[in-house]
């Protein structure tokens, strides 16, 4: 689980632990949350995320499920976005995901199982003014989880990306009223999502049940994006 330190990431973490499994969450800032194994790991950097890992199998064994979640965000319109914004997003958001898979993968093929699901978002297919980079950036794990679903279904491992709509985090929280108030209105549930909802999609990507689920993207977003 990267960024797993709060938000979404800690909540399915917290999730996975109260199923009875066997957590560890990459914190890049601050501490462990309490109760879940704790790695410091940068996901833009590859040496970190490889540390990170070892780390994580000598403490719990090999990673069964990876959830990459680490995400940022750098809104600015098109005109004004600056080369380091783009950069910023997509290095973490993509890159950091494909470190973290490439990694996991490793473990994975050993084993013959494996569960990877890539948390993207409703805007990767909807698109949204400010958010060229964060919109690319989250698009792009669409392409890499069905590339690598591809790649590695064959050997019990399934790649999923999970859309959340506009759910309550920091992430949000930072978002002017008018920009909350038009996203509420455009959501069918007429709520906006909260953390549980998306630990629920992951919880369900990463079970059994979802054997026989590869490549697919679900959306959790109250209807925002209608399955896009
Ligand atoms: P938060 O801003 O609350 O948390 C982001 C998490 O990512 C933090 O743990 C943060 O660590 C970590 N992180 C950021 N950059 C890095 C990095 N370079 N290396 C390691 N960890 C990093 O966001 P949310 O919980 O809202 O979002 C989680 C994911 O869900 C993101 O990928 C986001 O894009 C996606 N998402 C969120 C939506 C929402 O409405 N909230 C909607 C759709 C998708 P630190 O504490 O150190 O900053």
């Amino acid at each position: 689980m990267t960024g797993g330190n709060r938000g979404i990431g800690l909540a399915v973490a917290r999730a996975f632990a109260a199923a009875g499994d066997r957590v560890a969450v990459t914190h890049r800032s601050g501490q462990a949350p309490e109760g879940l194994l704790g790695v410091r790991a940068d996901v833009t950097d590859t040496a970190a995320v490889d540390a990170a890992f070892a780390q994580v199998e000598a403490a719990h064994g090999p990673v069964e499920v990876l959830v990459a979640n680490a995400g940022v965000t750098r809104d600015q319109l098109l005109l004004r976005m600056s080369d380091e914004d783009f950069a910023t997003v997509v290095d973490t958001n993509l890159a950091g995901a494909f470190r973290c898979a490439r990694r996991a993968s490793k473990g994975m093929i050993r084993l013959r199982r494996g569960r990877i699901v890539l948390v993207s978002s409703v805007n990767a297919l909807s698109g949204a003014a400010g958010q060229a980079n964060y919109a690319a950036s989250k698009a792009g794990l669409v392409g890499m989880a069905r590339s690598v679903a591809r790649e590695l279904g064959g050997r019990g491992i399934t790649t999923n990306v999970v859309a959340p709509g506009f759910v309550e985090t920091d992430m949000t929280a930072v978002l002017a009223e008018d920009v909350r108030a038009k996203a509420l209105a455009a959501i069918p549930a007429a709520r906006f999502g909260t953390v549980e909802d998306v630990a629920a999609a992951v919880l369900f990507l990463a079970s059994p049940a979802a054997g026989y689920v590869n490549g697919a993207v679900l959306p959790v977003d109250g209807g925002l994006g209608m399955g896009h």
